[in-house]
């Protein structure tokens, strides 16, 4: 403890030295704020599998475009007065580099959607290490231009010339339709319009390639049906070492508003009740493994875990750490995780261990 003499000359000398200091050096020009922020990209060790999430964008997900009984719109409401970040939105997709295969799932959403917040997929995947010509496979969720975007430019060429491009039969069947496109209402044209416009020049140089749901597409991965949002909206598990990751496509658009109340649907979940209860069917067994959920809507890096909490979900956020470790829980419940801290230079490495 300093007494208030000693504190009083400290101050006094620290005024001093200051004083020498300022007549010695020019006063230094206020450094200019700056504005960039860190490439975005994420990467994850899933077993040997290294999956990177790739920013596209950000936007706010209007509160119209939920679907729910009065009281529940009426309580997001009220919350979205008090906490007007409530909707916030990423889109994001992934890559998984399984050693063999560099395999893209889903692609942003290029110019085709959202105006000029959106788009970053390719600059993110190039931050990361790798070009577009290096991807060898593409596995589409659903062909919503949010997911699919970034696979074609607005001039018809392909961005990943060398990829395979898979997508289930029925959601390519439903979304490239002429008929389809001719019945739909009109505020859903664009939707058609845009699939179709994005799929074509993969379909012209034969890498658009559908599967009805059993095929073995890649090794170690399993395809999960999803449907609802859209009709052939698909998952995609992949394991590696006994640590699963799953590509959810939208099963969320409003995390932080479905986690709570799971039955909310989106205005854009083509057959509502299915969705709602594909979501039901999912969730808890989800919430009772050891899963790593790739959600492109959810906060970047848009990985999480899911918990069961009251009636609804929590989620656990993948948080930013710029180490290469192993992040999964072994399998007799001894958490593998280690942290290290550096202290002035001491490399302090704390175990944790059980719950
Ligand atoms: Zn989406």
């Amino acid at each position: 403890m300093l007494t208030s003499n000693v504190r009083h000359f400290a101050a006094v000398l620290l005024m001093g030295m200051a004083g020498l200091l300022a007549g010695a050096t020019p006063a230094l020009a206020a450094a200019p704020q700056h504005h960039d922020q860190a490439p975005g990209f994420y990467r994850l060790k899933v077993g040997d599998l290294e999956v990177t999430a790739l920013y596209d964008g950000a936007g706010v997900f209007d509160l119209h475009w939920l679907n729910a009984k009065k009281a529940t719109i009426d309580g997001v409401a009220k919350a979205l007065r008090e906490d007007p970040y409530l909707l916030d939105v990423a889109d994001s997709g992934f890559l998984v580099n399984t050693g063999k295969q560099l395999i893209l799932v889903d692609a942003g959403a290029g110019t085709w959607w959202g105006g000029p917040a959106f788009g970053r997929l390719e600059n993110s995947l190039r931050s990361a290490g790798y070009t577009s010509d290096q991807v060898d496979l593409v596995l589409i969720t659903h062909l919503h231009a949010d997911h699919v975007g970034g696979l074609t430019t607005q001039d018809g060429q392909r961005v990943f010339p060398n990829a395979e491009v898979f997508v289930a039969k029925a959601e390519s069947d439903f979304w490239l339709s002429p008929e389809n496109a001719a019945k739909a209402p009109k505020d859903a044209q664009s939707f058609f319009q845009s699939a179709q416009a994005i799929a074509a020049p993969y379909v012209k140089a034969g890498k658009w390639h559908t599967f009805s749901g059993s095929e073995a597409i890649v090794d170690g991965m399993t395809i999960v049906p999803l449907p609802g949002h859209t009709p052939g909206h698909m998952g995609y598990e992949f394991s590696s070492k006994g640590q699963k990751i799953l590509f959810w496509g939208d099963i969320f658009h409003a995390p932080r508003v479905q986690l709570k109340h799971p039955e909310v649907t989106a205005v854009f979940d083509i057959d509502q009740s299915a969705a709602a209860a594909t979501r039901k069917r999912l969730l808890p067994r989800l919430a009772g493994e050891d899963i790593v959920i790739a959600s492109p809507h959810g906060a970047f890096p848009s990985f999480a875990r899911l918990h069961k909490d009251g009636n609804g979900y929590s989620w656990a956020p993948v948080v930013f750490a710029d180490q290469w470790v192993d992040g999964s829980r072994a399998a007799d419940g001894v958490d593998a995780r280690e942290l290290f801290m550096t202290t002035q230079g001491t490399r302090t490495q704390l175990t944790y261990t059980g719950n």
